[in-house]
């Protein structure tokens, strides 16, 4: 099982692997030992700049990707995704190396939903449509949808090439350029894309891709006075720095997709298996680094002590180890900084008087994996139930009645996703109706579909991704009124 090859470690810049304008380098690291796995270039404001430059240079009036029609766009999209589908071992194995997430999910999941997301939105590039609308007076009034310009992109570690999709797809159906920034711990898989957008024929300055950090490289996207938008996934933290920012400079369209602190409800009338095995997926997918995690576990009181049992006997089971063996379940956390965190938040919730059912600690002596780790008896006030963790610790919660938990549920400054679980088809609507979230799943969890759109309520963020509604994120509508004279031939 050996680790990829790394091919790239240079910025993407007009279709080049270029050094960043500084020479600076950062180091990329292997989470499950806490070695160095190779140095990469690190842009900064420079870049940016060149970055820019470039794509404006491909939005020109005139140039092969503004005339480009808009089926050519879907069918270079098509040829990108199939080019991921040639190389999806060894991204996967890539992204495995870098994220220290299991290599089966790195197949399973993470590659494949790059080239569905691509497929998906290249489907849409010859049908985004503008309207006829019958307006007043001898008019001809008609809408069109335009590129927004130059995008920036700036995404996070967890899932480096899910959240590269779901920026970059829409807005290349939707004819605009794009400038990422990856997370400083996860570049490699974004910097080896750039070759495969060359390789699928897209022209110069179309997708532009600047490793770096975020104060940094990040800022110099955020305030840019010639970039026309900004899409981020990261933390709410950031978000609001991410919307100052804008505010600052040219008041650039923001899309923000942040935390989460999500409730998963189960109903005493539910299939305690089905609830059990749902929530436990809900928490430690990813290591429990996930925006959407169901972090807030709220069990009826009839089910409370039988579900506690089963919950722990299967965080027990978890199979936790090197990510690259067949049989691992959880690889590491994703650099120290988290692992840092998480053992905290694990301290808070034992001295604020939660009941460890398993787990609570480090797991091994090196790199930063975690036990899977159960609380019990945890209450709302607690700093685990009231602050995202981003890590394999499940919080169990306990309430009476309905009215009651759908209330505390909501009680939260997030909203990005919720699920109930019942047999009770009014109860599940219901509830579902009034959850305060982007996304409530009933009976299942963490099922994002490429078709649907997905984003979160309150400070989860703004805007929507996916979809028709993430789609219609990424272009300008003008309004066209011609008048029609009275005279006619
Ligand atoms: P986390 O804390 O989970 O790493 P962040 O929100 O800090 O999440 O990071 C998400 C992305 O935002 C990363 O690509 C990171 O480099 C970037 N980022 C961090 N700080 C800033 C900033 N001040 N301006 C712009 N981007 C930033
Ligand atoms: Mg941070």
């Amino acid at each position: 099982m050996a680790a990829p090859e790394i091919k790239y470690t240079q910025l993407f810049i007009n279709n080049e692997y270029v050094n960043s304008v500084s020479g600076k380098t950062f180091p990329t690291i292997n989470a499950t030992n806490g070695q160095k796995i190779c140095d990469v270039q690190e842009g900064d404001k420079a870049d940016v700049d060149k970055a820019v430059v470039a794509a404006r240079e491909a939005m020109k009036v005139g140039s092969t990707w503004r005339r480009m029609d808009a089926s050519q766009r879907g069918r270079l999209m098509n040829k990108f995704a199939d080019l991921v589908e040639r190389d999806l071992e060894y991204l996967a194995r890539l992204e495995t190396l870098d994220n220290g997430k299991p290599l089966n999910s790195s197949r399973a999941g993470d590659v494949p939903v790059v080239s569905k997301t691509m497929r998906y939105f290249a489907g849409w590039a010859d049908k985004v449509c503008g309207k006829t609308i019958p307006v007043d007076g001898d008019n001809f009034c008609y809408t069109r949808r335009e590129p927004v310009g130059v995008c920036g992109a700036i995404i996070p570690w967890n899932f480096p090439l899910g959240m590269f999709a779901w920026k970059v797809a829409p807005a290349l159906c939707c004819g605009n350029a794009i400038i990422l920034k990856p997370a400083e711990q996860t570049p490699l898989t974004a910097i080896y894309l750039g070759s495969l957008f060359k390789e699928a024929g897209f022209p110069p300055g179309v997708v532009n891709i600047i490793p770096g950090y975020g104060p940094t490289a990040g800022a110099a996207i955020a305030e840019h006075m010639d970039i026309d938008k900004v899409a981020f996934t990261g933390s709410t933290e950031v978000g609001k720095l991410i919307q100052q920012a804008s505010g600052k400079s040219n008041l650039k369209r923001v899309t923000l997709e942040l935390g989460g602190k999500s409730p998963l409800i189960v109903l005493a009338d539910s299939d305690i298996d089905v609830a059990v095995n749902w929530a436990h997926q809900a928490l430690f997918y990813n290591m429990g680094q996930v925006c959407t995690a169901g972090s807030r576990t709220f069990v009826q009181e009839e089910m409370y002590d039988e579900f506690v049992k089963k919950a722990t006997d299967i965080a027990k089971k978890r199979v936790v180890g090197n990510p690259f063996d067949a049989s691992t379940e959880s690889g590491p956390q994703v650099d120290k900084e988290q692992f840092d965190k998480i053992l905290e938040m694990i301290e808070s919730g034992k001295k604020e008087g939660a009941k460890l059912e398993c787990g609570g600690g480090r797991k091994g002596d090196q790199g930063y994996f975690i036990q899977p780790t159960v609380f019990s008896n945890v209450t709302d006030d607690m700093r685990i139930a009231r602050e995202e963790i981003f890590g394999p610790v499940q919080q169990i919660i306990k309430f009476k009645d309905v009215e009651e938990v759908v209330e505390r549920a909501n009680r939260t400054l997030y909203g990005l996703a919720a699920a109930v679980f019942t047999n009770d088809i009014n109860k599940a609507i219901m509830v579902s109706n009034r959850l305060q979230a982007g996304t409530v799943w009933v009976n299942q969890y963490h099922n994002v579909d490429v078709a649907s759109p997905f984003g979160g309520y309150k400070m989860s963020g703004s805007g929507r991704e996916l979809g028709e509604e993430g789609l219609h994120e990424y272009s300008e509508i003008k309004t066209v009124m011609i008048k029609i004279p009275e005279k006619t031939c």
